[in-house]
């Protein structure tokens, strides 16, 4: 059986009539920058998100730039981010000017931590970044409190967890932003790069559609520099023709995972944490894997036809691109420990229990025969 990561085609397939339509109206109304396209998926997609504002980007890493400079942060300015993530989260930091403050994970949900953010925080900290890794929500309730309390902005990376609730919130609108990828490997993936940021707070709104369509408020009067990072339309028509889909497909994911964790109790191996108070949209399903065997058991699988991920291999504040900041291992043991035992396995809506079954029997073999 060959099983692969993600399977974007097995989706194409359920829906694309639907989306060779979409495609086509918009070509045939050269709707392609900005026009009814855009502003209906911005429309449906706050609905989704149950915010009053959702501003259309060129991609996920623009959504978090525009965010955190729209909400004041730069020059002199830190930023907490965690320890485990995309880099694309502290890349959106640095280009503000702001400095980038990496904060160690917890050892469960692989989401910031919070005591570490706590003894993090001083005057010059202007805003936090949790990030909702893997579809799992970070713990909101006391990263908001302290942001009160310091008067500091959050923005919420919502990159992979579109859709995921935390205390029965939607992610994305319990911060003063969320930023939202859609990447075609996402949860609500386009066809070529695309994103959004979604916020109540009408006045950051304006400023963010401004700033992502060169500072204009009409077609030629500009009143500052912006840049152009916009969503367009033929990836806003796939995105309005997806979303009605996503409700359903996250269910798919999460029986996904459910079965995983039935199939792979008793093997070893850890199951991502599950908890009454989140909803996790299960963007990845990522196990840890004891006693140093992860790469063992990844080469084992990929003999059996399971292609595995590492998400991520390198502590974001280990990467090379941070090295002028000096930091070691020591610095963020549990992010460190993590990048060594983490192993995604395959997670898509439409991976079938047949093939799930699979991949656990062969989890099972291999502890078996060590
Ligand atoms: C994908 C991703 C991003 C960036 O999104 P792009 O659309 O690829 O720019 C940001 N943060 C996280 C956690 C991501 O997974």
């Amino acid at each position: 059986m060959n099983i692969p990561f993600v399977d974007l085609k097995a989706q194409y397939e359920e829906i694309g009539e639907e989306i060779d339509r979409a495609a086509a109206s918009v070509i045939s109304k050269t709707a392609f920058i900005g026009g009814p396209f855009v502003k209906d998926f911005e429309q449906a997609f706050a609905a989704f998100c149950g915010a009053e504002h959702c501003i259309g980007t060129g991609n996920g890493t623009d959504a978090l730039y525009l965010a955190l400079r729209c909400a004041g942060v730069g020059e002199g300015d830190r930023v907490i981010v965690p320890a485990n993530s995309f880099i694309a989260t502290s890349e959106a930091v640095t280009q503000t000017g702001a400095q980038v403050v990496f904060c160690d994970v917890d050892d469960k949900t692989h989401t910031i931590d919070i005591p570490i953010l706590k003894s993090l925080v001083t005057p010059e900290v202007k805003a936090i970044i949790p990030v909702h890794l893997y579809g799992h929500p970070a713990d909101m309730d006391p990263i908001m409190e302290l942001a009160e309390a310091n008067k500091m902005v959050v923005v919420e990376d919502a990159a992979q967890a579109h859709g995921a609730l935390y205390r029965g919130k939607p992610v994305g609108t319990i911060g003063h932003a969320g930023c939202f990828s859609f990447y075609p490997g996402k949860n609500l993936g386009a066809y070529g790069d695309a994103g959004a940021v979604v916020t109540n707070d009408s006045k950051l709104s304006q400023k963010i559609r401004m700033t992502a369509n060169h500072g204009r408020s009409d077609k030629y009067d500009h009143l500052f520099e912006g840049i152009n990072s916009r969503l367009d339309g033929l990836q806003a028509s796939i995105l309005s023709t997806k979303l009605k889909h996503l409700p359903k497909w996250t269910d798919m994911r999460r029986r996904n995972a459910g079965l995983y964790n039935d199939l792979l109790k008793g093997t070893g191996v850890t199951t991502p944490p599950e908890s009454s108070h989140v909803r996790s949209v299960y963007h990845l399903y990522v196990i840890r894997v004891p006693d140093g065997k992860r790469d063992a058991l990844r080469a084992y699988l990929s003999d059996k036809g399971v292609a595995t991920g590492i998400h991520y291999p390198i502590a974001l504040p280990l990467l090379k691109a941070y090295a002028r900041l000096g930091h070691g291992p020591e610095d963020f043991p549990r992010a460190s420990a993590q990048s060594a035992d983490i192993l995604s396995l395959p997670m898509y809506p439409e991976l079938s229990e047949a093939q799930i079954t699979y991949i656990c029997e062969h989890t099972r073999d291999f502890f078996a025969e060590k």
